[in-house]
């Protein structure tokens, strides 16, 4: 394959960033500031307590620039998410600290509370005054979120709120922000009212003493001590003995307790109830999505400029030979570089949906089912290209300056953060199971029958399994019918399985977690299709058509490798002969040596992360002169000679 692009980094830069794109100026302007006010970068040897001093100083100098504000997630999310976005060239600390304070305490309160609480606690927020958390996880419970054992009953004499951690696996851990110098958290607890539960409530609770930092009487707190990563966060454990919080602290847009003592809930159940009171999970998700997808753009483009530049071994009496041109290293490296550009894409296009002004509740369910998806999807492959890019630098990849360590520490905790993979899976696999159920009921058995036929007949067909043919092999036909094929042959299979829990006599979730690895694989599966039709989606809305024809071989080559990596599943299936295989697994290379040219363009169009004042990377300095940045970080003096 002889391919030639011609790059067009703005157009390339738009379509990698088309969700923020319009809101650049926010970013810029934003960064400009952290650079000329605190200067803050990847903290990469630091005690913990200094730490975590820094970083409270340094969220306080953010705040008095002024431009964070809870309103502005209210007025325009994508304001937010850009400022957010230049934060994450910061320490991760720095950034970890903010968003607990503005959007995991501020939003919740803006979501789930009433005008009064607005006023009362937003002007705070903003100038840091007050320092919030978000108090929902326990010793005992964090992905299971309805099972939490902390409790606020209800006084009536005195209109209070009686809080009470009653066991010792209640007590609230991991909370950011509350062991040093938090003041408020939004606390998360079951409202006990005349001895009734009702179910997990918020209740803004006040530990600290604003001016003296002490914490109340009723309350104790302590530091859950050292971490993989954001050690510039001080998360706490705190347990609360017949603490009480004014009735009006309930946050009470949905669920209330009137003057007169009456409970009144809005919606109609308490499953309702429950989801929206947990709702700041899902912006919080797609941070989550944002966050890696930055930290695999920063440490990809060091693995490529380093790779086109360090030369090891070669041929007798010539210049040593490029890395990156062992295919050791490119079949690896442009593969993970396509990935980075279809999760852009399916970022994008979540950014789009979760901000959709007007919305039906099945809209949104589809919606918060996919983010958590594509949150655990991309997660797991980050973490996995983490280390590879680590080693791929070799020695110079431990260098911390280099920060693929400070990333992977870093980026570990957003695997579990707001939901671990496995959980969050199984709620995407539930709304697809729930989706299928109606779909079935529509159409019936015969619709079934005749969707099962088509299947087999498309893939039972030996010219369909055996075809070499490279054009098609290339087609984003194929690449979409194969992912299709993927999800819907898996979940063909559970629902198999689970049908059959009636004659095994099992319940249902006996019979669930039995067939648990099928669920994940159909969820997995399902979220690597959504990410290839939305870059099918992004490549079709591109208007330029040599950046269009780019971005379609590199989301060709995200396809085929993806595929490639599946090959125990779609052999089994009889899906692809052999020699298939072996075809697909050559177009792949031939993509590889296709793009290899053009990928510090590619990857350098995202010009953001080159306007970055705050990062100073050795290994990816565009000048390629690694050894003499290298030499300078460490001190290694020039030579006399
Ligand atoms: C640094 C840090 C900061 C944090 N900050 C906060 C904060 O500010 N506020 C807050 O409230 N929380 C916070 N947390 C808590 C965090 O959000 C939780 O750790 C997270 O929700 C996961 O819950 P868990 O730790 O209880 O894991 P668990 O739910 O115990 O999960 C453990 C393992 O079991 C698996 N598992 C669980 N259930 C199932 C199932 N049904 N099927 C299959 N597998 C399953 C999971 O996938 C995971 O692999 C923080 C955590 C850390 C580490």
């Amino acid at each position: 394959m002889d391919v030639k692009y011609i790059i067009n980094k703005d157009q390339l830069h738009q379509a990698r960033n088309s969700a923020l794109h319009a809101h650049e100026k926010y970013y810029k302007d934003f960064s400009q500031l952290l650079k000329t006010n605190i200067n803050n970068r990847p903290v990469i040897d630091m005690a913990s307590d200094e730490h975590k001093a820094k970083t409270h100083r340094d969220a306080i100098e953010v705040c008095k620039m002024g431009v964070l504000d809870v309103r502005v997630i209210q007025k325009d999310p994508k304001i937010f998410l850009s400022y957010l976005t230049s934060l994450s060239s910061c320490d991760m600390s720095l950034m970890a600290k903010l968003v607990i304070h503005f959007q995991l305490f501020g939003g919740t309160i803006l979501e789930l509370g009433t005008e009064e609480h607005h006023n009362k606690y937003f002007p705070d927020i903003k100038t840091m005054r007050i320092v919030g958390g978000f108090g929902m996880t326990e010793m005992g419970h964090g992905s299971n979120v309805r099972q939490i054992e902390t409790t606020a009953e209800y006084d009536h004499t005195t209109k209070e709120f009686i809080i009470n951690s009653p066991t010792r696996s209640s007590t609230k851990f991991w909370i950011g922000n509350m062991a040093k110098y938090g003041t408020h958290i939004v606390l998360f607890c079951r409202l006990i009212y005349k001895g009734e539960d009702k179910g997990v409530h918020g209740i803004v609770t006040q530990i600290r003493d604003l001016d003296s930092k002490n914490v109340f009487p009723g309350i104790e707190i302590g530091d859950c001590g050292p971490k993989i990563g954001w050690n510039g966060i001080d998360n706490a454990w705190i347990r609360f003995t017949n603490y009480r919080v004014p009735k009006e602290n309930l946050l009470n847009r949905f669920a209330n307790i009137s003057d007169s003592g009456d409970y009144t809930c809005k919606l109609s159940t308490p499953g309702k109830l429950f989801q929206v009171t947990i709702s700041q999970l899902v912006f919080g998700r797609l941070l989550y999505i944002c966050g890696p997808i930055k930290a695999l753009t920063i440490t990809l483009r060091t693995g490529l400029t380093y790779a086109f530049n360090r030369r090891q071994f070669g041929e007798k009496n010539k210049i040593e030979e490029l890395i990156i041109n062992y295919p050791s290293h490119y079949q690896v490296l442009l593969p993970m570089l396509s990935h980075l550009v279809a999760f852009e894409f399916a970022r994008d296009s979540i950014i789009e949906r979760l901000l959709e002004p007007k919305t039906t509740d099945e809209r949104l369910d589809e919606t918060n089912s996919t983010i958590s998806g594509v949150k655990a999807l991309v997660n797991e492959y980050t973490m996995i290209y983490l280390n590879k890019l680590r080693t791929f630098c070799g020695g110079n990849g431990v260098s911390s300056f280099n920060l693929f360590g400070y990333y992977r520490n870093e980026m570990d905790i957003f695997q579990t953060a707001e939901g671990d993979g496995a959980v969050l899976y199984q709620q995407l696999a539930k709304f697809l199971l729930s989706e299928y159920k109606k779909w079935y009921k529509k159409e019936g058995v015969t619709g079934y029958i005749i969707k099962e036929v088509q299947t087999f007949l498309a893939t039972s067909n030996p010219m369909y399994t055996h075809t070499r043919s490279i054009p098609y092999i290339l087609s984003n036909e194929f690449h979409h019918h194969a992912f299709l094929y993927r999800f819907e042959r898996i979940r063909s299979t559970v629902i198999e399985k689970l049908s059959h829990s009636k004659s095994k006599k099992l319940t249902f979730l006996q019979s669930w977690n039995d067939s648990l690895l099928y669920i994940i694989d159909m969820a997995k599966a399902y979220s690597h299709l959504y990410i290839l039709e939305q870059s099918h989606l992004a490549i079709r809305r591109c208007q330029d058509p040599s950046t269009r024809h780019l971005l379609n071989d590199l989301i060709k080559l995200y396809a085929l490798s993806n595929i490639e990596q599946d090959f125990a599943f779609f052999r089994n299936c009889n899906f692809l002969s052999s020699g298939k295989a072996f075809a697909i697994s050559d177009a792949i290379k031939e993509l590889c040596i296709g793009i290899k040219p053009y990928a510090l363009q590619i990857i350098n169009s995202d010009y953001n992360i080159l306007i970055d004042p705050l990062l100073n990377i050795p290994l990816a300095n565009l000048d390629g002169d690694y050894i003499n940045h290298m030499a300078d970080c460490v001190g290694v003096p020039k030579s006399n000679l």
